[in-house]
């Protein structure tokens, strides 16, 4: 008998970890839809920057998040490092933080007909955002390889790089979501930490594959039964 089961996978880490690639190939596989929580802060940061405003400031990027239209961005202007810093910044006010919990939630509850449930991937997916989570991954690498291939990511899109810069970024950035009082950079206790340092993109997509049809609801339900 074919069942009516959401299943939802979190998946998080820090910046350049490769958890935004290995989430994204993860949704296609398992057919189910994919949110990149970061383009929300990316995009809020953007319109602060684009306003006049400053994302340090409460009141600018609460009034940003409430009016968020992600249809506004490119992916290219979500994925600049100038966008990733005021995401950083914005990320760090609670308020903000509470605007944007509803929609991350609502899309885990109601990935939509067509999929069989929803990953989401983030910095507090799993602790914060859905911590009730049928599969949670901690996707990890150390500073070094982080910064690589950061910087190639970058060169590929033609953005100017300077590594100084690019680490002196990283470095505050991953300080900033580590340290902050509400919903900081952390595995879940019942996370699963993965470290890619050593490992291809093809490399973690098959050892979290691995995991994931391991785990909970995903070892008793065929994913071919939930359509
Ligand atoms: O994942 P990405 O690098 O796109 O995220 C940009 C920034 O947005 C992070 O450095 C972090 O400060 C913030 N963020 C967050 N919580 C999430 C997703 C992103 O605080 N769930």
């Amino acid at each position: 008998m074919k069942q009516a089961v959401n299943l939802v996978v979190a998946i998080d880490g820090p910046a350049a970890s490769g958890k935004g690639t290995l989430a994204r190939r993860l949704a296609d596989i398992l057919t189910l839809r994919y949110l990149d929580t970061g383009s929300l802060y990316r995009a809020t940061g953007l319109t602060v920057l684009n306003t006049g405003g400053d994302p340090t400031i409460e009141s600018d990027a609460v009034k940003a998040s409430e009016s968020l239209d992600l249809s506004y961005f490119s992916a290219e202007d979500l994925r600049s490092e100038e966008a990733g810093v005021a995401a950083s910044h914005v990320a760090f006010i609670p308020s903000v933080r509470a605007v944007l919990l509803d929609f991350q939630r609502s899309v885990a509850a109601n990935p939509g007909a067509a999929f069989k449930g929803a990953i989401l991937d983030g910095r507090d997916i799993g602790t914060v955002v859905c911590p009730g989570a049928d599969s949670k991954i901690f996707v990890e690498a150390t500073l070094e390889v982080r910064i690589k291939r950061r910087l190639q990511e970058l060169m590929e899109r033609g953005e100017p790089v300077i590594e100084a810069r690019i680490r002196a970024d990283m470095t505050a950035r991953d300080k900033r979501d580590r340290d902050r009082s509400v919903a900081p950079l952390k595995p879940a206790d019942d996370a699963w930490v993965l470290d890619t340092s050593n490992m291809n993109a093809d490399e973690a997509l098959a050892v979290a594959l691995d995991h994931i049809r391991g785990t909970g609801p995903f070892k008793i339900v065929s994913l071919d039964d939930t359509c």
